[in-house]
């Protein structure tokens, strides 16, 4: 590969697999990913219509993609996920952990079934995907594992302790996974993005909006891209040095 192509393409080659990537934060991870030269898994959950969308995109740019239906919640549909990806790809070098689910009440409000709901998703469905995908990583003594955390696993915040907590374990597992797995050339990494503009976040009313605008010291939301490119950086041979970090892509929140 001429060294321009290597540049525009840094991922050619390449096979990612992206949680929750038929919408928000997931599908620009998908699509940039694609841009890059990877071929894309996209796994999805409920969304199947927008997860064929990004496919269809990718595919129409010259890019590889299939869909994969599963909830990372549960370790039996993960475990048949990554079997497939590894029949219809042969090889995976790249895990993007997004998929993420909120349900925020006051502590004294919040009931066990929606903090169980949170962690399972946030925190066990990153367990289950690199517990399934670090097999054939290990094997070919190589990978990048990107995990989404949250501006609220670092700093907190009111509301959200289910949330918060299973982001903040999410940054336990990606230091933790990042010294069991360096010796075999396996970097992990977690991104943290701030507020940024998808579903997830226009759930909020316009006073939460203003007052969430005024801890930011860029003073506005972030665009799901730029949580793609950050991401897209870390699964790139350019990263090969870093590992057990936690980016934060937050336009200066957890300064
Ligand atoms: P959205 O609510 O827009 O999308 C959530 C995504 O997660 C969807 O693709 C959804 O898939 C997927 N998902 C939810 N539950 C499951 C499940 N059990 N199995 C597989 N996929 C699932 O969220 P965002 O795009 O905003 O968030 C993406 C990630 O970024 C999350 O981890 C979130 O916590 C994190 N984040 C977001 C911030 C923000 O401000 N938006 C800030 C900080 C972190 P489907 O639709 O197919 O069900």
């Amino acid at each position: 590969m001429l060294e321009a192509d290597r540049e525009r393409m840094p991922l050619a080659g390449r096979v990612a697999l992206v949680t929750g990537a038929g919408r928000g934060i997931g599908r620009e991870i998908a699509l940039e990913l694609a841009r890059q030269g990877a071929a894309v898994a996209i796994n999805y959950h409920g969304s199947g219509e927008r997860a064929r969308q990004v496919q269809e995109e990718i595919r129409e740019a010259g890019g590889q993609a299939e869909v994969y239906q599963c909830s990372v919640a549960k370790e039996d549909q993960v475990e048949e996920m990554l079997k497939r990806v590894q029949a219809d790809f042969g090889h995976l070098d790249i895990l993007v952990n997004n998929a993420g689910i909120t349900r925020d009440n006051l502590i004294m409000r919040m009931k066990e079934e929606d903090f169980d709901a949170v962690i399972d998703t946030n925190l066990k469905g990153t367990f289950h995907t690199i517990k399934h995908a670090v097999r054939p990583m290990l094997r070919q003594r190589s990978g990048k594992i990107i995990n989404i955390s949250s501006v609220s696993g670092i700093l907190g915040n009111a509301g959200q302790a289910n949330y918060a907590a299973s982001k903040a374990g999410v940054i336990g597992l990606t230091k933790t996974m990042a010294r069991e797995l360096a010796s075999r050339g396996i970097t992990v990494n977690a991104v943290a993005p701030g507020f940024v503009e998808t579903e997830m976040t226009e759930a909020l009313s316009e006073k939460a909006r203003e007052a969430a605008r005024g801890m930011i010291p860029l003073g506005r939301f972030g665009r799901p891209e730029e949580i793609a490119y950050m991401v897209a950086f870390l699964a790139s041979d350019r990263a090969n040095y870093i590992t057990g970090q936690v980016l934060s892509v937050d336009g200066g929140m957890a300064i």
